[in-house]
Order: C-alpha cells, then sequence, then structure tokens
C-alpha cells in the first residue's frame, strides 16, 4: 500500500458559496476519494485548520506521498511545518504541489524560486498536451486531455526548468503554460500539476483522477529514506591510513557544523 496524506487548505470551502457547493465535504475529501478509487493507495487527509495543520510528524514519518492544495492561506502555514514537509521530502517522500500551492511556502521553499505566473479567471478551455507518453505520469491517457471549464495560468512561470516537462497546456485565450513539472529535491520526487481551481469541478475529472492516481505511484519513496546528519569521520576511520597534515580547526569527534 502507497501511503497518501492529501492536505487541504479547506478556506473558500467554506467562505464561498460557489466551492461550498461544488466541494460541500471540502476539495481535500473529493481529492483522496478520487485517489482511494485505487486499491494500491490508502488515504487520508489534513487541513490547515486542524493542530499542527493535520502534519504532526508521526502523520509525516507515515507518508508515502503528500498532496498539497492552498491558495488564500499560504500565509496562516507555520514554518515549523513547513521545514517539517521539506525535511521529510529530503528523506524521501513525495510531493504533489496542485494549482495554486505554486505560491505555497513549501513548493517556494523547495524551489528556491518566486513561483509566480500569470492568470485569468474566464472559465475557458483548457487542453493539455502530453511531452512524453512513456511517463508513467501519463499512462491511460491520449495525446491530450481537455477541461472545458478552467482558470488560465500562463507563462512566464517562475520556477526553475524542471527535471522532466510531463503536460503543455493551451488556453481557449492563447496563452500556454508547463502544466506538469517533476523535480527531485534531496531523496524525493516533485510533481507540480496546475489543473484545480476551486471554483470548477476539475477533482471530478476522470483524467485529472488518473493524472493524480499515477503521480502518486511515480512519487512513492524507492529505497530506504536519506537522514542526512553529517557526521564527522574520525581520521582513524578513514578507508586509507592518513596522517594529519598542517593545522586543525576541530577537535576530534567534534559535532556541529565544519
Ligand atoms: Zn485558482
Amino acid at each position: 500500500m502507497i501511503r497518501v496524506t492529501v492536505w487541504g487548505e479547506n478556506v473558500h470551502e467554506q467562505t464561498n458559496q460557489t466551492v461550498k457547493a461544488l466541494y460541500p465535504n471540502g476539495m481535500h475529501t473529493v481529492i483522496a476519494e478520487g485517489l482511494a478509487e485505487d486499491p494500491e493507495l490508502e488515504t487520508r487527509t489534513a487541513t490547515l485548520q486542524e493542530p499542527e495543520h493535520g502534519l504532526t510528524q508521526e502523520v509525516l514519518d507515515n507518508t508515502d506521498v503528500l498532496t498539497w492544495w492552498g491558495h488564500c492561506a499560504h500565509g496562516k502555514v507555520e514554518d515549523a511545518i513547513v521545514d517539517r514537509v521539506q525535511k521529510r521530502v529530503l528523506e524521501g517522500m513525495g510531493l504533489l504541489v496542485l494549482h495554486s500551492g505554486h505560491y505555497s511556502k513549501i513548493f517556494k521553499r523547495l524551489m528556491g524560486t518566486t513561483c509566480s505566473l500569470t492568470w485569468r479567471e474566464a472559465g475557458e478551455k483548457e487542453r493539455l498536451w502530453v511531452c512524453n507518453p512513456g511517463h508513467p505520469i501519463v499512462q491511460g491517457l491520449g495525446p491530450y486531455f481537455e477541461l472545458p471549464n478552467t482558470e488560465m495560468y500562463g507563462e512566464p512561470f517562475g520556477v526553475p526548468t524542471a527535471d522532466e516537462t510531463i503536460f503543455i497546456s493551451w488556453f481557449e485565450g492563447g496563452e500556454v503554460f508547463r502544466s506538469g513539472l517533476v523535480y527531485r529535491r534531496g531523496n524525493g520526487k516533485i510533481f507540480y500539476f496546475r489543473p484545480g481551481h476551486e471554483t470548477y469541478p476539475i477533482y471530478f475529472n476522470k483524467d485529472v483522477k488518473l493524472v493524480l492516481k499515477n503521480a502518486v505511484k511515480w512519487a512513492r519513496p524507492e529505497g530506504s529514506i536519506w537522514k542526512d546528519s553529517a557526521p564527522n569521520i574520525p581520521v582513524e576511520k578513514a578507508p586509507e591510513k592518513i596522517q594529519i597534515k598542517g593545522g586543525k580547526l576541530h577537535e576530534e569527534g567534534e559535532a556541529g557544523f565544519k
């Protein structure tokens, strides 16, 4: 089983009538239900409003892949929780960053750039082109799929060049956007996936659900986790016998920064 934690900001579902009507139990619930259609995936949800935003160390230690949806309350996410999520990603936890999660603290932290983009809310059509039909994330899709009503996101997208571009979107209004990007940070795999504006039923769409299921499987940890402790290697433990030459700053066996 792959253990997935679906994180949702869960704000517009409470405050906007359109969003509330589409997602009465929250977008996180619908995303989790979509993933749970696959018997290999075991899902749980967590929201901003829970203590520690539902992302305790225990929850994260028992999460193989975390999905992140946020929009208007990125600034309300505690920095200590962002640190904790980042550490788990570097150890090997997979992370799916969805739609307006491009501006989340965790995504900006992991990218190191502005993550800005252009946008328009006009309910226009989006066509997502598959860039590599052989990639695990696009299995089961044709050359492209379409969403009838979406918010437009356009270039320039202020992110580092991805390890691979999985989707490029074309919008009815004419813009294009790198809609599916994969990265590796430390031992963790990251997938940014653009669709997901909360006033349209994006997370009920069968192709979107398929991409998310595929992406969780792609992002699952491989091998053991990487616990990075930067240990000092004493002279006598060097693989080859060596003599100390020159001056030294640190005592033998000293911990801390070098
Ligand atoms: Zn949006």
